[in-house]
């Protein structure tokens, strides 16, 4: 069990309120932020950093993202209970962490062999249970297809084709876009088998390696 005292909740509410300043409205996803216990994702180093609203290093040279770009990815996603999300980039778990108090039958997927192992066996004790799959996500995970909605978590250098196909009717894709230094939120919606293309901000992320990302680390 973790240790989830009144000083991490306090903390945890203001991170909420100052998410809720920063523009992220969805009642349901600032309650599940509010739920996750963040802290529990950081080495004892770090644990004063879990509530700031920063990206920090997990290992493996990856990062636990920004809690505003979880927020604001998980909004921009509409999830519903029930809904079938794929995740690209599992990383701490934290996402999925999220995705799963929002109700959604979580497929996580992990390039980095260390982190996959590390994440899947830490994220159930916690007590959240998505699907771990090891591999690059790039391609998606076309076996388990298709999904009501996906999430990219790391830097892509364009739209993956096998994403877009993996989505159902109705469905929605959230992918950052750009170069390896910034890229900007890309939505996707496809209705009526067609795709409608929504941008946002610019976000900085880990660049999303694989066939369909890019070829070198
Ligand atoms: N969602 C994570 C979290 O909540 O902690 C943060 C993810 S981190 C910003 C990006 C992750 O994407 C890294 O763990 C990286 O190894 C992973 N990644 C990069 N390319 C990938 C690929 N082709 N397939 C799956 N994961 C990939």
């Amino acid at each position: 069990m973790i240790d989830d005292n009144y000083r991490q909740r306090g903390l945890r509410n203001n991170l909420v309120k100052k998410l809720r300043l920063k523009g992220i409205l969805d009642e349901n996803v600032l309650n599940a932020i509010g739920k996750v216990p963040r802290h529990a994702f950081f080495d004892n180093a770090l644990l004063s950093h879990a509530y700031e609203d920063k990206a920090f290093p997990i290992g493996e040279g990856q990062t636990i993202s920004q809690p505003y770009t979880v927020a604001f990815q998980s909004e921009k996603l509409e999830i519903k209970p029930g809904d079938k999300v794929l995740e690209i980039g599992t990383g701490s778990g934290y996402q999925a962490a999220v995705l799963l108090e929002l109700g959604a039958k979580v497929y996580t997927i992990e390039f980095q062999k260390k982190l996959y192992e590390h994440t899947k066996d830490f994220l159930p004790q916690l007590g959240y249970k998505p699907f771990f799959f090891f591999g690059d996500g790039s391609k998606g995970i076309p076996a388990k297809a298709p999904y009501n909605k996906i999430i990219v978590t790391a830097g892509a250098p364009i739209v993956p084709t096998a994403l877009t196909d993996q989505l159902s009717e109705g469905g929605i894709l959230i992918i950052p876009v750009g170069d390896r230094a910034k890229q900007q939120m890309v939505r996707i919606k496809k209705q009526n088998g067609k795709l409608l293309k929504e941008t946002y901000d610019d976000f900085a992320f880990v660049p999303l390696l694989g066939e369909q990302g890019w070829r070198n680390a």
